[in-house]
């Protein structure tokens, strides 16, 4: 028997129509490179995002259309969210900082239409441009006063664009399993893996991740999201805020920069912020430098690598509190959060400490398990470690365009390539990694990439590379190369060599030389081995 309840299909459009009737007035402030300090809200930048839909519809845009973003977290970007989205078409959110030979792989995998782009990535445009197949034309996030000199070929003014267009349009009836947005992963081996998200898992994520224990997003909060929106949605804070009514300050270009940070918390009150340990530790130590203080916010979450007990002690000192979140851009992204138990803050400060600092406690919407290699279930006794696996209704099914390829769904099951322990009471802990890359700063580092580049090098017989840690971007590439016999190679020499063959923020800062490189029994590069003989070296 069926239930008898409406079926009403879970859009981003009843988002954006929820909050311009409840919340019109919430405020939208935002550092754009145009505009120290630009201030909108939901209601007039949903009005703008008619516009946009009308002239999205005069650009051609065909339902199903991928329109890229390249672009910093602000007003504009936040309006091409959901115009994109809400018109039918598909948001496909582009990383800047990646190599400019995979940005143009993305585009050119995702096909997409249009580009609208900040002013400042117009140079990596124009160098990629004759190698962009399928992109129609590019339109500038910024206003006709403003626009630069470019040698791309049809290429708009995003405020000419939109100015002209009426303020009212007609939202196509969408099937809450369209696709909405797409993400592009490097957290894996080989080529850019793209996520696309559908308006169901982007609104289930949204309810999912705004319980009290979670996000708890609410009008009276204000929230920074200093996670990028080319990263998985901002984390989902974009449309949370929206649902909720929450103030949102937007960093711009500045994201990495403590004065700002600190500057734009204080000026606008932020009570919440997003962002990777990288970032926190930038507010941090300008706090500590400048003496300044950040009274108005209360907490912090700090995901996208581990974060460490230093950093958290020194926001306690602010009386910021962070808690630890986990996922991934195929996880929309949020799988565990960090909230204690209420009997957890009694505990002796080590103990609580040891709980605060694990990646989080599952949260509802997630299955998780961990498995040996048999693909056997493990205890949740917070030692054992295993595959750690995810399912649930805003976990990525299969990659874009790679839709028979099920490696990753071993019996429905996603395989994150974390390895982790869980214990009694769901809180999760990350132990080690299955997949061969490396986290800096929160942007994934191929390793085999970095390799194959030094393979290249003369006088290298066998190169590897791991991530060790490092204070300020978490871990960084260390290059660990054997000589070629008769070879006497400079470490300057090598790490100059990859200079051109991979991004310059890829190259390791390291190289050292070893007699051997271990190996599995099947041949290849042991890395859990390497790791080991490295253990100790810290940048
Ligand atoms: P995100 O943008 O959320 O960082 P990615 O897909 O780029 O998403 O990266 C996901 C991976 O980042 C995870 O599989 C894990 O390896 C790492 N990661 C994310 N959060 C944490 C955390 N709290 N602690 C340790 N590693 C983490």
């Amino acid at each position: 028997m069926l239930g008898q309840m409406m079926d009403d299909a879970l859009t981003i459009t009843s988002i954006m129509k929820f909050a311009m009737k409840v919340f019109p007035d919430t405020e939208i402030v935002s550092v754009t490179g145009d505009n120290p300090r630009h201030r909108s809200t939901f209601g007039k930048a949903f009005t703008r995002v008619h516009q946009l839909a009308n002239a999205l519809s005069k650009l051609g845009c065909a339902p199903g259309d991928r329109i890229a973003t390249l672009a910093w977290n602000d007003y504009r970007h936040f309006e091409l969210y959901y115009g994109i989205s809400c018109s039918g078409y598909v948001c496909h959110t582009i990383n800047p900082r990646l190599f400019p030979e995979q940005v143009s792989y993305i585009v050119n995998h995702a096909e997409d239409q249009w580009i609208f782009v900040d002013p400042a990535f117009l140079p990596m445009l124009e160098q990629l441009q004759a190698e962009l197949k399928t992109v129609r034309g590019f339109v500038v996030l910024t206003s006709k006063a403003a626009m630069p000199e470019t040698s791309l070929n049809n290429v708009r003014c995003y405020e000419e664009l939109i100015e002209a267009e009426a303020d009212s349009f007609t939202w196509p009836e969408l099937d809450e399993n369209s696709a909405s947005s797409l993400c592009y992963t490097s957290g894996t081996t080989g080529n850019p893996k793209g996520v696309l998200y559908s308006h169901r898992s982007t609104v289930l994520h949204c309810l999912g991740t705004n319980t009290k224990d979670t996000l708890a997003l609410a009008p009276d909060e204000t929230i920074m999201p200093v996670v990028p929106m080319f990263h998985v949605n901002a984390w989902g804070s974009v449309y949370g805020a929206a649902m909720a009514g929450t103030k949102l300050v937007f960093p711009g270009p500045k994201m990495g920069d403590g004065e700002t940070l600190a500057t734009l918390i204080n000026e606008e009150g932020v009570t919440f912020a997003l962002g990777v340990p990288t970032v926190w530790l930038a507010l941090v130590n300008y706090l500590q430098e400048s003496g300044s203080k950040v009274e108005s916010l209360q907490r912090l979450v700090v995901g996208g690598a581990a974060c460490p007990r230093s950093l958290m002690e020194a926001m306690d000192a602010y009386n910021v509190d962070m808690h630890v979140g986990w996922g991934m851009t195929e996880m929309s992204p949020l799988g565990t959060y960090n909230t204690l138990l209420p009997w957890m803050h009694d505990l002796p400060e080590d103990e609580k400490f040891a709980y605060r600092l694990k990646a989080g406690r599952l949260i509802y919407g997630v299955e998780m398990r961990i498995v040996d290699e048999e693909v056997n279930e493990l205890a949740w006794d917070g030692k054992v470690s295993g595959r750690l696996q995810v399912r649930g209704p805003w976990i990525c099914k299969s990659y874009y365009k790679l839709e028979d390829s099920d490696a990753h769904l071993p019996d429905g099951w996603f395989d994150t390539g974390d390895v982790a322990t869980i214990d009694q009471y769901g809180f999760m802990q990350i132990t080690d990694r299955t997949k061969d890359v490396i986290k800096s700063g929160g942007e994934w580092i191929s390793s085999i990439d970095v390799e194959n580049a030094a393979m290249g090098h003369e006088d290298v017989a066998e190169a590897a590379v791991i991530g060790v840690p490092h204070p300020k971007w978490t871990e960084r590439p260390l290059l660990v190369v054997v000589k070629r016999p008769g070879s006497e190679p400079q470490k300057a020499d090598l790490l100059g060599y990859l200079d051109g063959k991979i991004a310059k923020w890829w190259i390791p800062e390291d190289c050292v030389f070893v007699e051997e490189i271990p190996h599995t029994a099947t041949g290849k590069v042991s890395k859990k081995d390497l790791r080991e003989l490295f253990a100790d070296y810290s940048y």
